[in-house]
């Protein structure tokens, strides 16, 4: 059984959708757990279609958080992290940088046939409910025993439904100054899960740390299942052409793929202090010179702070601060 497609409407044309299948669980990453620890760098680019930013050596993000907007950080409303502590380092994890290849995947291949999202514009808003499971399999949660990212990461949550009920601007615009991120959610991917930012309970980087299942997503101790890096199952669109539409931030703006024009790989050095730029780009099915935000294989990969102004929404993660990841590892 295939998950239900999730519909998507927006005014006037609809955001294109393309629903694809994560790959089965059992990857070559299980073995990710005895990989060796000190591999140097490579400094050849990787075979898929990373061809500018090298995966096996991404700068870990760890500190890299600002009381003001700065780029390759996440501006950070908090300033005090009491999470708990999700893991040891994974043996992906050497001195300042991560090798996404060598870290394994939650096992797993959940369906979530209920999953429901719905976006579509209403006059000035643009109307979004749903309830928060994604449309695509994930990992099994609580982190089984058996797992092998147990050894890292026994994230005790399971994915629960949420409820998802905003009203975002439909016409976002820039504010005078650029804002805080909250922990926890931060806008929705198209796949129906939320989007965090890039931070750990514990203020670390997320993407590096924490052990996420193949769609690259895992719930924190609400329930609610989340992405802090790219949502790796939605269709990023093909190689040489502007990445499509992956989600909606709280200030109403669009966060697309990996791409930028021309196939172009976005990094925090294309990208302006929230992670973002303005060209013409397919917004609400017209080509609009519009702000908008770019995922990145980088820290702080989804958002650095926001453009505009943000929704606010009751999050009861928001005002924990913390994931709950649960005890680490003894
Ligand atoms: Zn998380
Ligand atoms: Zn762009």
């Amino acid at each position: 059984m295939s998950p239900r497609p999730i519909a998507v409407l927006a005014s006037g044309a609809v955001a294109l959708l393309i629903l694809t299948g994560c790959g089965g669980s059992d990857s070559e990453n299980q073995d990710s757990a005895s990989a060796p620890t000190s591999e140097s760098p490579s400094a050849e680019a990787t075979e898929n279609m990373n061809s500018d930013t090298n995966v096996k050596a991404l700068p870990l993000g760890d500190g890299k958080v600002s009381k003001k907007p700065k780029r390759g950080y996440v501006m950070s409303c908090n300033d005090t992290f009491n999470g708990e502590g999700s893991q040891t380092d994974g043996p992906w994890i050497s001195d300042d940088t991560w090798n996404m290849d060598k870290k394994p995947a939650v096992k797993g291949d959940v369906k979530w046939p209920n999953a429901k999202l719905t976006i579509k514009t209403k006059g000035e808003k643009r109307v979004i409910s749903g309830n928060g499971l994604p449309d695509q399999p994930t990992g099994k949660f609580p982190v089984q025993e058996s797992d092998p990212s147990y050894q890292y990461d026994r994230n005790p949550n399971s994915i629960e439904k949420q409820s998802v009920d905003w009203k975002l601007t439909a016409q976002p615009t820039e504010a005078k100054d650029p804002t805080c991120l909250p922990m926890n959610t931060i806008g929705i991917s198209l796949d129906g899960a939320a989007i965090f930012n890039a931070l750990d309970a514990m203020g670390r980087d997320a993407g590096a740390h924490e052990v996420l299942d193949e769609c690259w997503g895992h719930p924190e101790k609400n329930g609610s299942y989340h992405h802090h890096t790219n949502p790796s199952c939605l269709d990023d669109g093909s190689g040489d052409e502007h990445s499509p539409l992956l989600g909606y931030v709280l200030d109403g703006y669009g966060i697309y793929g990996l791409r930028g024009d021309d196939g172009e790989q976005m990094s925090n050095d294309t990208l302006d202090k929230c992670h973002g730029h303005k060209h013409e780009v397919d917004w609400d099915g017209s080509q609009q010179d519009i702000y908008h935000y770019h995922m990145t294989y980088e820290y702080p990969y989804t958002v650095g702070c926001f453009t505009g102004d943000p929704l606010q929404i009751a999050d009861p993660g928001q005002a924990g601060g913390g994931e709950g990841d649960g005890p680490p590892p003894q």
